[in-house]
């Protein structure tokens, strides 16, 4: 199991591309609700793979979706998770990145999924094309992973309705990634959503947990130098955030004191998966 690249393996080849001089072409604004707006970059899919711009931005990536987590996601009984959708439309050269947590108030509300609150503005405001990539970052608490998905699986895969939605949406595909994380980044699993689908087909009908194979799990960890351009795309992403990119919103102080919390982080350690 796992995307057909490895991690370790195949990020450890990975040149910094041209990508890393991408400019944002909307600002960063909030709406109304205090959401961040996407991020549109325009994107070169002629001479740069955008599956490599994902795996070289997995670490920013990753903590993106964790800080929504952590400050977008709403869950009357503390169950949040993140939803960082990767979107792309090769044919207007534009690489989306949109980021929401899932929203539950109340027992009796209908479940507001991150991967579909995402998927909306994708489809219905930004019409991308496709979505090449979903990161959720929920927990690595495997009692509270059964209470979703009722399997022993060490991240948060999509739900039933989300994989239900998954297979009708257009925007998706069988190639489309699903990169889970618990909710320090800790550990993370990668497959395609074919693969997911896989996964889960006979335990959704039969309802028996043998028919569930967990995936392979990698470790993140914080100790090994060969994990330096993950370092790098994040401390890329902490120097973007400190010049005011707008993807934290509230006081500023508070911002400023998170960015050298995680500027610190970076210089002392670097990410490696294992
Ligand atoms: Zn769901």
């Amino acid at each position: 199991m796992g995307i057909n690249i490895e991690p370790p393996v195949e990020l450890n080849h990975l040149l910094l591309p041209k990508s890393s001089e991408l400019v944002p072409v909307e600002e960063h604004i909030q709406d109304k609700e205090g959401l961040v707006q996407p991020e549109i970059y325009t994107f070169d899919f002629e001479n740069e793979d955008y599956r490599r711009f994902i795996l070289f931005n997995l670490g920013r990536l990753a903590v993106r979706t964790r800080e929504a987590a952590a400050e977008r996601a709403k869950s009357y009984r503390g169950f949040t998770l993140g939803v960082t959708a990767v979107a792309i439309d090769m044919e207007a050269s534009r690489l989306g990145i949109f980021t929401e947590g899932n929203v539950k108030n109340d027992k009796n509300d209908p479940t507001n999924c991150g991967e579909l609150n995402t998927e909306i503005p994708i489809v219905e405001f930004y019409r991308m094309e496709r979505i090449a990539a979903f990161f959720i970052a929920a927990t690595s608490n495997v009692e509270k992973i059964k209470e979703v998905n009722q399997v022993p699986a060490r991240t948060l895969h999509p739900c039933k309705n989300c994989g239900i939605a998954l297979k009708r949406s257009r925007e998706v595909d069988n190639e489309t990634l699903l990169l889970s994380f618990g909710k320090v980044i800790d550990i993370a699993q990668f497959m395609t959503v074919k693969e997911y689908n896989a996964l889960y087909a006979t335990f959704r009908k039969t309802g028996n947990v043998k028919d569930y194979k967990d995936p392979q799990a990698y470790k993140l960890r914080t100790d090994d130098d060969e994990g330096a351009f993950l370092a790098e795309s994040y401390s890329r992403s902490v120097r973007r955030q400190s010049i005011g990119g707008g993807e934290f919103h509230g006081d500023k102080k508070r911002v400023q004191k998170r960015n050298q919390e995680l500027a610190d982080t970076i210089t002392r350690e670097s990410i490696h998966f294992r």
